[in-house]
């Protein structure tokens, strides 16, 4: 199937490996847009051409898919700043909303998909009840819901607690268009003592079509999780497709560490002397393609060279595939 016209990502899936976008709010961080240690997307709607100029980066690199820049938007979050005096002006409502246009808008550029991403809420870390953390889900799939002829599927992603991802993905099943799920997680399992193996299994009882990981692990250490969640699988007989987004920097001694690279001394604003070459990118989009990833994606601090490697790497009709994207845009 070719992948320049626009289709369901079910489709995209079943015919061949699809390439995610890159790192969203650690990029714009760097690039003086986005305040680290809250990292929330308010330049959606204060800087939009900062924010559009990295999607489009994204989709030119070779990605199939352009996740609304929506990380953790949700009023819970941005209300956390303005408690400690970060005031932001604009609601989680308008900058989601900014984001769904946007995402449209740069992915039709291209016949790419966009992906409305939802993020962990903060009721269920403070123990508020399920009611709540459900309430925060709904919050964010409201404004999705207004926007959903700009969706084409839903991710909830960068979870440590298998539980909160199962209300997320009860929420986003709601809105009735594919759904995907992934976790930052490595070896040593969720937040709560489950294993990587149960939280597979658990990901894939929820009914979500696609299951994963993504941030926290750079990409050695997420293959040997991959590989790990792909025999859990199998060994229960189920087969949703699997995503992987890892973060850019290599970071082996946390590995075995619950936090990821942020045990790092160096986390996160020193990390730069680790971003994963050009070569390790292909090396990981290739070895995760033959453990049988569907979706291969960049989380914190991948940027386009790193999609671009990805999307080299997977796609055997790639130079015909970037000559109809520019065919379409009648450039160069
Ligand atoms: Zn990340």
């Amino acid at each position: 199937m070719s992948k320049t016209a626009r289709s369901s990502i079910l489709d995209l899936l079943a015919a061949g490996p699809v390439i995610g976008d890159g790192s969203l709010i650690a990029v714009l961080e760097k690039r003086g847009y986005v305040r680290a240690g809250y990292w929330t997307p308010e330049a959606v709607v204060t800087h939009p051409d900062a924010v559009k100029n990295l999607l489009k980066e994204y989709l030119w690199a070779g990605a199939d898919v352009i996740q609304t820049p929506s990380f953790y938007s949700h009023d819970g979050r941005l209300n956390l700043l303005n408690e400690k005096g970060k005031l932001v002006d604009v609601t989680a409502a308008q900058i989601n909303e900014a984001a769904c246009k946007m995402a449209r808008e740069v992915a039709d550029e291209g016949n790419a998909l966009v992906c409305a991403g939802f993020s962990p809420g903060i009721s269920f870390q403070q123990n508020i009840g399920e009611e709540a953390a459900r309430r925060e889900f709904e919050s964010q799939a409201k404004t999705f819901k207004e926007h959903e002829a700009d969706i084409d599927f839903y991710l909830g992603e960068f979870f440590g607690y298998v539980e909160e991802l199962e209300q997320c993905v009860d929420v986003m099943k709601t809105l009735k268009k594919p759904v995907a799920c992934s976790m930052k997680i490595g070896a040593m399992g969720d937040y709560s003592g489950v294993t990587l193996e149960e939280c597979a299994v658990k990901m894939a009882n929820t009914g979500a079509d696609m299951i994963g990981l993504n941030c926290y692990f750079d990409i050695n250490t997420s293959l040997k999780s991959m590989k790990r969640i792909k025999k859990a699988l199998d060994a229960e007989g189920l087969s949703p497709y699997l995503m992987c987004q890892p973060v850019a920097w290599m970071c082996p001694e946390a590995e075995n560490n619950i936090k990821g690279v942020h045990a790092l001394p160096e986390a996160p604003l020193g990390l730069d002397a680790r971003v994963m070459t050009r070569f390790e990118a292909h090396a990981f989009a290739r070895s995760a393609y033959e453990i049988g990833v569907n979706y291969i994606g960049g989380c914190c601090g991948c940027e386009s060279h790193h999609i671009r490697a990805f999307a080299q790497e997977v796609n055997g009709d790639f130079t015909q595939f970037i000559f109809q994207r520019q065919i379409k845009l009648q450039v160069r």
